[in-house]
């Protein structure tokens, strides 16, 4: 590989020198190597590396690195169109060169193949579909299973009756006649020795180039129409709330000719009217009467697949935590399920008959308890 050469020394400025003067060395470098005006072999290419040089000098960040690491730093950093990225060619020839000759830049630098004067159509080759997004509720019991399902996803899509044409079938739309179906009006002035050109959007077909007088009446002349896509996704155990699931290629279609955008699917998991979520735990509250809670007893708690018994022990308090492993949730990608926690309530029994009541006394009685009970 060549040795590239230093940026300085390419435009023939010193180390010091101010963005005004990177500016008008490149300017006037560029007049002369200007492919269109210098019919020597390599002012392409000469061309090309001096635009290179003024791309990172007069970029702040760029010629920071440049000045600290050289060439090696640039090229970790910046793609070839990341270094052309930053500068407003349009903006430095303006004054300088017509509208061809400054296509005829722009191809050096981004190897785009366009016709001279469709510049439109060369940046819709990269219009990719906008992304879409799409809220889906899933309960508890879908975050332990998985879930397959069939979402219905409106989406904008190309008319089926114009294929995005615009106008109704059998009509043709017009070149339009003010643009000439460039799509650009370019209007020129001379000052001294110096042109200005300068190039507007056509008024009369807002920069499209042609004209349509039928529009398509399914569309309504816009090319586009709304509908609900069957969309079939599988969101795998374990997700949580905010899961995003990326379904490439099913956003919005691209009406230029680029890709389609993304789907992005947002879990959302509905409140549950038994369980409480604490990360990978599952927690529930089980009311037991006092009877089993002082003489223990076996007990039905409802888990995500259905009832099971766990033994409390006697003595048992309001506020007692009983874990059942591996009930809980599962984690993304696979590994242990979380547990279930089971936290009991002591329920005091109401509505008493007389026989309870004398039952409860007589057990007052005995643990010494029935001076403070209220007489009925
Ligand atoms: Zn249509
Ligand atoms: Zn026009």
């Amino acid at each position: 590989m060549a040795v590239k050469k230093d940026y300085y020394e390419i435009l023939g400025v010193p180390r010091n020198a101010t963005k005004e003067e990177i500016k008008a060395a490149y300017r006037r470098l560029a007049m002369q190597y200007h492919p269109d005006r210098n019919k020597s072999p390599d002012a392409a290419e000469k061309f090309k590396e001096i635009s290179e040089a003024y791309a990172v000098l007069s970029d702040d960040e760029k010629r920071r690195i440049y000045d600290m690491y050289g060439h090696a730093g640039l090229e970790g950093r910046y793609t070839p169109e990341d270094i052309f990225g930053g500068v407003d060619f349009e903006d430095i020839f303006k004054d300088l060169f017509s509208f061809s000759e400054f296509n005829r830049i722009f191809d050096m630098f981004f190897g785009g193949r366009r016709r001279p004067g469709a510049r439109e159509e060369y940046y819709e080759v990269y219009e990719r579909g906008e992304d879409l997004t799409y809220d889906l509720e899933i309960s508890l019991e879908d975050v332990v299973s998985g879930l397959n399902t069939v979402i219905e996803v409106p989406r904008t899509e190309v008319c089926d009756l114009c294929h995005g044409s615009r106008a109704k079938p059998g009509t043709t739309p017009k070149t339009c006649p003010k643009c000439r179906g460039t799509g650009k009006i370019q209007v020129s002035r001379s000052s001294g020795f110096t042109k200005f050109i300068q190039i507007f959007t056509c008024d009369l077909c807002h920069g499209e180039g042609r004209i349509i007088d039928s529009p398509c009446p399914r569309c309504r002349g816009t090319g586009k129409i709304q509908r609900l896509r069957k969309i079939r996704i599988k969101i795998p155990p374990g997700v949580d709330e905010g899961y995003h699931l990326r379904l490439a290629g099913e956003g919005e279609p691209s009406f230029g000719r680029g890709p389609p955008g993304d789907l992005y699917i947002i879990i959302h998991i509905k409140p549950h009217k038994i369980f409480r979520r604490e990360g990978k735990n599952i927690v529930c509250e089980v009311p037991i009467s006092f009877t089993w809670a002082a003489l223990g007893a076996e007990v039905e708690v409802p888990t995500l697949e259905g009832k099971t018994t766990i033994r409390i022990p006697p003595g048992t308090q309001t506020g007692d935590v009983f874990r059942l492993k591996g009930k809980g949730l599962p984690e993304l990608g696979g590994g242990r399920r979380g547990d279930l926690i089971v936290r009991v309530r002591v329920e005091t029994p109401r509505n008493l008959t007389e026989k309870q009541k004398k039952l409860l006394l007589e057990f007052a009685r005995e643990r010494g308890e029935e001076k403070n009970i209220l007489k009925s």
